[in-house]
């Protein structure tokens, strides 16, 4: 039987994209050959990542706007290099609203000067900084739109001329949004957008060749953009069945009409967690993430009850992240509603119980 998987990632998948992505392992398109045996050359391979990538620039509403889309590997996490090594000429700007902005800001720190701008961690990230100064000789200033392991969300970006770089793992394709406010956004695939083993990278044109230092080839934007997405050998599994993500995406009602769901299906969690006096939500309410919804018992003495009965429930992957504690329920596009209703239902009877 199916479990209700709230994992903050790898995390779910639309049932018809993994059963699509299933099927092309055995055969793709009546070929005759499995997706993972043919040549990335093969016309059949580039058709997909053509697509993947046009189709990533179209529902971003970044079409025909000078940008590019590409997929890399290495995840998020090599992301945090790349981009300095490609825009950090003098000095950057840093949002810390926590942990893999922590990482990014590590990362920089070897191209080059970075400045903390703004940081939450003194309220262990459970908001995200605001209210602060922004100078404008800053190379560009990196942000983490959502931040996965606290379940907070920017609502509205910084208001500046510096160049916006973004690490949107855990929200891209969660919500429209002008995306045309940033030079620079990426997202490792295997939160909201496929398996894991890929990273979306989209860039402004503009962006190419905006640092004096040499750049390998493997982490040059322009390099990998002109290849193709196919510089080195691609992950051709996580960017065929991210392709299948990103049509299930538009037949959902692209960015609109899966942000529209994302926000009927945090309202019913949180509506949960701030109605029934057991629970408290762990990020300032202005700031919660759609995507990841952190809270904690008032009183844990009742954790092991609440537990059994979520177990019980056939849900998964709910346990909140070492540094939070609690729990997390991870709420990604392919969530059903039904699956947070089952685990509202649960934190209910918790309360006839406790
Ligand atoms: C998961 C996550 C990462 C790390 O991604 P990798 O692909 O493992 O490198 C970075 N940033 C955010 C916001 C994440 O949620």
């Amino acid at each position: 039987m199916r479990k209700h998987n709230f994992s903050a990632g790898p995390a779910i998948l639309p049932q018809e994209v993994i059963q699509g992505a299933a099927k092309a392992v055995l055969e793709l398109d009546n070929i005759g050959l499995s997706l993972i045996e043919i040549s990335h050359r093969s016309n059949e391979f580039k058709a997909i990542m053509e697509e993947a990538c046009s189709l990533s620039l179209q529902l971003l509403g970044l079409e025909g706007k000078g940008y590019r889309a590409m997929f890399l590997q290495g995840g998020a996490s090599l992301q945090f290099l790349m981009s300095a090594y490609n825009l950090l000429e003098k000095k950057a700007g840093y949002i810390n609203s926590g942990t893999w902005s922590t990482k990014a800001i590590k990362e920089a720190k070897l191209l080059g000067e970075v400045v903390e701008i703004a940081s939450s961690k003194d309220g262990n990230f459970n908001h995200i900084p605001k209210g602060f100064k922004i100078s404008n000789d800053l190379d560009y200033i990196h942000l983490t739109t959502n931040n996965t392991i606290f379940g907070t969300q920017y609502k509205s970006l910084p208001d500046t001329e510096v160049p916006l770089v973004a690490d949107m793992s855990s929200d891209i394709f969660s919500r429209s949004f002008d995306y045309s406010k940033f030079d620079l956004f990426y997202a490792g695939a295997q939160k909201n957008l496929g398996p894991s083993g890929v990273t979306l990278v989209v860039i402004k044109e503009s962006s190419f060749n905006k640092v004096s230092r040499v750049i390998p080839s493997m982490l040059n934007y322009q390099v990998q953009s002109d290849a193709g997405s196919m510089f080195n050998t691609p992950p051709v599994f996580p960017v065929y069945t991210v392709l299948l993500n990103l049509r299930w995406i538009v037949k959902n009602g692209g960015l609109e009409g899966v942000g529209l769901e994302n926000e009927k299906k945090a309202a019913l969690i949180y509506n949960e967690i701030d109605r029934n006096p057991l629970f408290e939500g762990f990020a300032h309410a202005d700031d919660r993430s759609n995507m990841n919804a952190t809270y904690n018992l008032k009183d844990n003495q009742h954790a092991v009850v609440f537990d059994t009965l979520w177990n019980e429930a056939n849900i998964s992957g709910l346990k909140g992240h070492r540094s939070v504690g609690g729990y997390r329920a991870s709420i990604y596009n392919a969530m059903p509603i039904e699956s947070i209703q089952v685990l509202v239902d649960c934190m209910q009877e918790f309360e006839r119980k406790a």
